[in-house]
């Protein structure tokens, strides 16, 4: 096609790769992504290694976090039923190995392996799909229209059936149906701690909730057992030395070897293990093993030992509960945006001598001191525990007007970080939307209750998904 400026600058500033249809090289890897992505593809002729034949009902969705390169995959191989299950793209089939995908839990669910050449046989179970002769189009074609970011720019045709009746809101109503479901979320998270303090009491349950959202995604339950054992190991008037020390010991977090290079990591092991080796026998029933923790994929800031010196200041803090309770009736209608620095200003600690500079017991000593809670953290506690615990105890006291600060405060918050869930909802909710248009936590936590109740019940292809239907009705009681 004839080029205009526009079309030459951007190959000459390496928007995009070009590749040359006699070049012997191999595509990169995310251009390889980006066409099974986008499916340029001869639909018709698919084949695995092994002959069989493949028909692709959905492409899946692009995972940006660690596992395969895409999630939730729609595949029919021969007459066998569709399967929905994950897809990892790699250049050649002996990457599957070459990877360390073998045996990686977080691969379990591979339904299919596409690769570029079909050079080398596959030596592993898992069908395989050579694409190098399957393109719809030249191969320097594609890395032209596709450009760099293809695998990241979603296709029209991968749209939920919900974005177009979703396109039919105003504004105000596409806001109003996600607080809607927002507050079924924090109703159905206050249930849960409603239901735990009956048996437990109430701190306790705040305690498991708190520990639970310290534990992020990856370590949810042994952050739930250390709580369940908080009334062994809790005692007044512990140091946050001694708490940590004990949180370490028992969650099984704590090294055994010191780093023989980093002379602060030993220091403040050595004291750490001068508490615990005094006291270890005492907790030798409920250590932890340490294959409960996950570690993968994690960020250094949401590594569990630095939750947990974090969670040591907090239970060394007496009155901690009475201070959330002077925040939470204190009277900050006039200062939403004050919200989150006033919750912080409780939560926050001054500093640590040890954590407020390293990641981890092994990571080196960082050149910034660190705060041990950051914004976007706090925003999760608040909207998935310290919000919800307070409406919970204002529903069983029968205070209206305690529900209603909670409520307020709720949706009220500030927008809480971006994560790969509510990416991939706005992409195919609401047709690729930016942030803005979910304005707020409530908003962030209405769409994530949506993907809940519904995309996780379906498939890729909105199969039996009862949310466009849902959403028509809402536009037409308008
Ligand atoms: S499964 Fe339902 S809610 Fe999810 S994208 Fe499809 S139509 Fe929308």
């Amino acid at each position: 096609m004839p080029a205009n400026f526009y079309a030459r600058w951007r190959a000459r500033c390496g928007v995009v790769s070009v590749l040359h249809e006699d070049s012997e090289s191999l595509p990169p890897e995310y251009l390889l992504q980006a066409i099974w992505q986008h499916q340029r593809l001869l639909h018709d002729q698919l084949k695995t290694l092994d002959g069989r034949i493949v028909r692709v009902l959905h492409p899946g969705f692009a995972n940006h976090e660690a596992g395969p390169d895409f999630r939730g995959a729609l595949v029919q191989i021969d007459d066998e039923p569709p399967r929905t299950g994950d897809v990892e793209v790699d250049l050649h089939a002996s990457g599957w190995r070459a990877h360390h995908h073998e045996g990686n839990p977080t691969f379990q669910n591979v339904i299919l392996h596409v690769i570029w050449d079909s050079a080398r046989p596959a030596a592993v179970k898992i069908p395989t799909l050579p694409l190098c002769r399957l393109l719809d189009a030249p191969l320097a074609e594609l890395s032209s229209w596709l450009g760099r970011e293809g695998a990241v720019s979603f296709p029209e045709n991968l749209l939920g059936q919900c974005s177009a009746p979703l396109r039919g809101l105003t504004e105000s109503r596409l806001m109003e149906l996600l607080h809607q479901s927002a507050q079924v979320r924090y109703q159905s998270k206050a249930a849960q701690f409603q239901a735990r303090a009956r048996h437990v009491g109430w701190e306790q349950s705040f305690w498991e909730g708190l520990f639970r959202a310290l534990g992020y995604k990856h370590n949810v339950w042994p952050m739930q057992r250390l709580t369940e054992l908080r009334p062994r190991w809790l005692q007044p008037k512990l140091t946050p030395l001694a708490l940590q020390a004990r949180l370490f010991g028992i969650s099984g977090l704590l090294p055994v070897e010191l780093t023989r290079a980093q002379a602060a990591s030993d220091s403040y092991l050595r004291r750490i293990w001068d508490l615990w080796w005094r006291e270890r026998d005492e907790f030798n029933g409920c250590i932890l093993p340490r294959e409960l923790w996950r570690f993968h994929g994690l960020r250094p800031a949401n590594h569990p030992q630095r939750r947990l010196a974090l969670a040591a200041h907090w239970l060394a803090t007496a009155n901690i509960l009475a201070k959330l309770e002077n925040w939470f009736t204190a009277d900050l209608t006039s200062t939403p945006a004050g919200l989150p620095d006033s919750l912080l200003e409780i939560l926050q600690v001054e500093r640590d001598d040890f954590w407020s500079w390293h990641w981890t017991f092994r990571s080196a000593r960082l050149r910034k001191s660190q705060p041990l809670l950051g914004a976007a953290r706090m925003t999760d506690l608040a909207v998935n525990v310290i919000l919800p615990w307070f409406w919970a105890r204002a529903v069983e006291g029968r205070n209206e007007k305690l529900q209603r600060v909670a409520e307020h405060r709720y949706l009220a918050w500030p927008s809480a970080e971006d994560n790969a869930v509510l990416r991939l909802a706005r992409q195919r909710l609401l047709g690729g939307a930016p942030k803005r248009r979910v304005r707020g936590a409530a908003a962030q936590q209405g769409l994530l209750q949506i993907v809940r109740d519904f995309c996780d019940h379906s498939n890729a292809v909105c199969e039996n998904c009862r949310f466009p239907e849902l959403v028509r009705e809402w536009n037409a009681a308008e």
